[in-house]
């Protein structure tokens, strides 16, 4: 089997994501510490190239997830799941059943869950898809793994991926704030409960994408996957001698989570929020990994205010 581990000349770049330093910080983030991440913008904001190009900023499969992948594609018949950097991506339409998101159906097939196993599983307008679909989904991302029926019997498949999401603001796409939506409240309530109804308690990274300026589309080429790769590689070394080979602060335990080194600053900054916005428990933790990541890539080895904030940055429906 051709075992790509390195991105292939030509691939997908980073470098096409002109301006947007919001974006790009926040796929460093997910990059850098396997966090989920829903990306809220108008359509031709760059979501799709965005996400497009999460693997290419990835560090390249480790030769044992490369060999699970190879596993996979060859037990689907396909030989070819690698997308830039090595990695799968995934990106399946909205109209997908449950089953073909997760695996099974008759005869039983792995789902696109396990297609994108160390990968990017990629749900473009994500309040598309239908209800069971998404509930449907929850499981495996908690659990990393899939159950499907087969022959009498339930076998196990692999399911490590990044959830990377996209959605329109409102149900026109251009967003509340801008003077040409015509959407009614009421209707842009009803969207918005739809989006926090669909999977946004499993997501780690919030991130508000604006149409890019003419000046960014103008502008030079951003900076490139190879430099990005290198700094998420070097957060990604901090987690594993923390936390153990091929782990990262996405998947830390709530008690390891509580376990990171925080400075008072940080700490009071947190404990201010949790207050007086009644985080829950899962939230505060989700706040603690982002932080952490933060550090990492910063080479920190503990949690500053600064860090902190950050994190909570990325946690928050953009306002303007
Ligand atoms: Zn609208």
């Amino acid at each position: 089997l051709p075992l790509q581990m390195e991105a292939a000349a030509g691939a997908p770049d980073l470098a096409d994501l002109r301006g947007q330093p919001h974006l790009r910080h926040a796929l460093e983030v997910a990059a850098a510490g396997g966090h989920s991440l829903l990306m809220i913008g108008p359509p031709g904001a760059g979501k799709s190239l965005a996400a497009s190009r999460l693997p290419s900023i990835l560090p390249p499969l480790a030769p044992v997830e490369a060999l699970e992948v190879a596993r996979i594609a060859s037990a689907c018949g396909r030989l070819n799941l690698v997308g830039s950097g090595g990695r799968p991506f995934r990106a399946p339409h909205h109209t997908i059943s449950p089953a073909g998101l997760i695996g099974g159906g008759n005869p039983p097939r792995p789902g696109e869950v396990t297609l994108a196993h160390r990968g990017v599983l990629f749900l473009d307008e994500l309040c598309e898809f239908r209800r069971d679909s998404l509930e449907a989904l929850r499981a495996p991302l908690e659990s990393g793994e899939v159950s499907i029926a087969r022959a009498g019997s339930r076998s196990s498949l692999p399911c490590r991926f990044m959830l990377i999401a996209a959605a329109n603001p409102c149900p026109c796409g251009r967003g509340e704030t801008d003077p040409d939506c015509g959407c009614a409240p009421v209707a842009v309530q009803r969207y918005q409960g739809k989006l926090s109804g669909a999977l946004a308690d499993r997501i780690d990274i919030l991130a508000a994408v604006r149409q890019p300026s003419a000046a960014d589309i103008g502008g030079g080429e951003g900076e490139a996957s190879v430099e990005v790769r290198g700094r998420v590689a070097a957060a990604r070394g901090r987690q594993e001698r923390r936390l153990g080979p091929g782990r990262c602060n996405a998947e830390m335990t709530p008690g390891e989570a509580r376990a990171c080194a925080l400075s008072p600053e940080a700490g009071a900054l947190l404990a201010e929020l949790y207050a007086r916005q009644r985080l829950s428990g899962r939230a505060h933790d989700r706040a603690l990994r982002l932080a952490q990541t933060i550090a990492d890539l910063a080479g920190a080895d503990s949690i500053g205010e600064d860090e902190m904030a950050q994190a909570l940055a990325l946690r928050r429906r953009d306002r303007g």
